[in-house]
């Protein structure tokens, strides 16, 4: 028996794990989650989510009472989706002895069911062998649409009308893209809703679900340092970087449809802008956090052709090597003018942020593959550094840098003195590399948002008001670039990119890494 430490009267140990959950716990623990993956036989299900799915499972953070749906036209037996599935799923987290006992357990919950997009007969059939499955309790739905985008008004509605859940909630998970422009994903959100709350909704972007999204967070609001620098009076300008080393090989029909405006820049690079520059929220809940985003997706002003280039990436050899241009892939128009290459300088029509170039440079095809977000600070005010020596270096700017890719970390570039005699400075880093300090493997991305979407955390998922703002910064551009046909400029593939970014970066002062 315990005592208590003041009294040393006896203290009733407290009562089993079971009386002291919560009415909703308990609930939970009983309930059941049905996950439907749409469009099982496709590529990102087989290459993304059933092994996200699977190392939830292995970390133990999938409920109990948990069951996976592959549905699709083609025709295929549970054990073949289960062969197909099964060649991804990796213990790679964690190494432990159990694995394959793990992946036999998992692949157990694994079922599959084939049917058409638009036939509400089939639905009711999935929803009669869920039912069958969920034993009369209260049961969960989560639908995972990874389908083309012209099929999610069809798969909603038959879901709606007849496989969603009657007593606990019904979610769905839409993928990228959304809409084209403004007026179309519009039309998308509209088409959804006659079927769906905007709670029901959850729009992912894989990107969102990297940890630099979580980090940059943290990082403004949870250290004294940084915050107080966060605006016009210290910083002088942000580049937000998304950089690819491969082509649009194999994507080509899908890419330039898009371009890598839509890809990236609008589904992308913008959330990221947001979230570096929303005011401080009143919490860290999802809704607040959205709230913030809108209204600083809203004070963007609008671009001008001015400040964006465009580029797309031509063949070229190097040695034996050769790498094909962008219109060599036989799913492109010869003609085409998509880009893939762009960068756009973004001004913020608010007190923080007045005059602060954001420029965003995404690409295919270039040198190296690269995300991160870089902050140029601006010079010290009477730098006593500057008088004497003036090189280059004693003029050097702090920098934070916040990567994703190659190798996470978040450094800042500092000024400091070199050892010995005399005055000079130098440049170096005060760097926090996440694989040194932590060396453990991290989540996918796609674990992350799966997660978010079990537990209803929208934080990472895109708000139909935030997705309109988004479109309506890029809308009027795209058609500015569509209607005037402007020719993107050609940069070899694997090079830095177009010549022309650094024009851009040079007019509004921005040193380029
Ligand atoms: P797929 O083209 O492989 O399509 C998935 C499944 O949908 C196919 O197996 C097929 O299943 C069905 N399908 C495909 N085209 C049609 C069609 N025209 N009419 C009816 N059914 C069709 O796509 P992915 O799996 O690669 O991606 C799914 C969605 O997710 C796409 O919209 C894509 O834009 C988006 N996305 C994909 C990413 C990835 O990494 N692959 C990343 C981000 C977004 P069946 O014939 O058996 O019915």
């Amino acid at each position: 028996t315990r005592t208590h430490p003041l009294t040393n009267n006896p203290v009733k140990t407290p009562p089993e794990k079971e009386s002291s959950l919560t009415f909703k716990e308990s609930q939970e623990e009983e309930s059941t989650l049905g996950i439907v993956v749409i469009g099982a036989s496709g590529d990102l299900a087989r290459n993304k989510i059933f092994p996200a799915l699977f190392a939830l499972f292995y970390e133990d953070h999938l409920p109990e009472n948990f069951m996976i749906f592959g549905y699709a036209r083609s025709t295929m037996t549970h054990d073949e989706l289960r062969k197909s599935i099964s060649k991804n799923l990796t213990c790679r987290i964690d190494k432990r002895e159990n694995c394959n006992e793990k992946m036999d357990q998992f692949l157990k919950r694994c079922f599959y069911h084939s049917g058409q997009y638009s036939s509400e007969e089939h639905f009711l059939e999935l929803d009669k062998i869920l039912k069958e499955k969920e034993a009369g309790r209260c049961s969960n739905r989560l639908y995972y649409l990874a389908i083309p985008p012209s099929l999610f008004v069809d798969v909603v509605r038959c879901a709606r009308r007849r496989a969603s859940s009657l007593s606990g909630w019904t979610r769905v998970i839409v993928e990228k893209p959304f809409g084209r422009d403004l007026e179309s994903s519009r039309e998308l959100t509209r088409s959804l809703r006659q079927y769906l709350s905007e709670d029901e909704i959850f729009r992912i972007d894989h990107h969102l679900g990297e940890e630099l999204f979580e980090n940059l967070l943290a990082l403004r609001f949870s250290n004294l340092v940084f915050e107080p620098l966060w605006s016009r009076d210290y910083i002088r300008n942000v580049q937000l970087i998304f950089s690819d080393d491969l082509g649009t090989e194999g994507q080509g029909r899908y890419f330039d449809n898009y371009g890598i405006i839509r890809d990236i820049l609008q589904n992308h690079l913008i959330h990221l802008l947001a979230l570096f520059a929303m005011e401080t929220p009143v919490s860290l809940d999802a809704e607040d956090i959205r709230n913030e985003k809108v209204k600083v997706l809203r004070s963007i002003k609008p671009l001008s052709l001015q400040d964006v280039v465009v580029g797309q990436y031509k063949g070229c050899s190097e040695g034996n090597a050769s790498y094909p241009a962008y219109t060599d892939d036989p799913t492109v128009s010869k003609n085409s003018l998509t880009p893939t290459f762009a960068a756009a300088t973004l001004f913020i029509n608010n007190a923080r942020w007045d005059g602060v170039p954001f420029m965003m440079i995404a690409g295919k095809a270039l040198q190296s593959k690269r995300a991160e977000i870089r902050v140029q600070f601006r010079h010290v005010p009477g730098n006593l550094y500057n008088r004497n020596s003036g090189t280059d270096l004693d003029k050097a700017t702090n920098e934070l840098v916040i990567r994703v890719q190659p190798d996470e970390a978040i450094y800042l570039k500092i000024n400091n003195k070199v050892p010995g005699l005399g005055k000079r400075l130098d440049c170096s880093d005060l760097n926090l590399l996440f694989k040194t300090r932590y060396p453990s493997e991290g989540p996918d991305a796609y674990e992350r948002l799966l997660l978010d979407a079990t537990k209803g955390e929208r934080r990472l998922f895109i708000r139909s008001d935030e997705l309109d703002a988004a479109w309506a910064v890029f809308t009027p551009l795209m058609k500015k670039l569509e209607l005037r046909k402007v020719q993107p400029e050609l940069y070899p593939y694997g090079s830095e990119g177009p010549v022309g970014v650094h024009y851009l970066a040079a007019k509004h002062n921005i040193r380029c890494a």
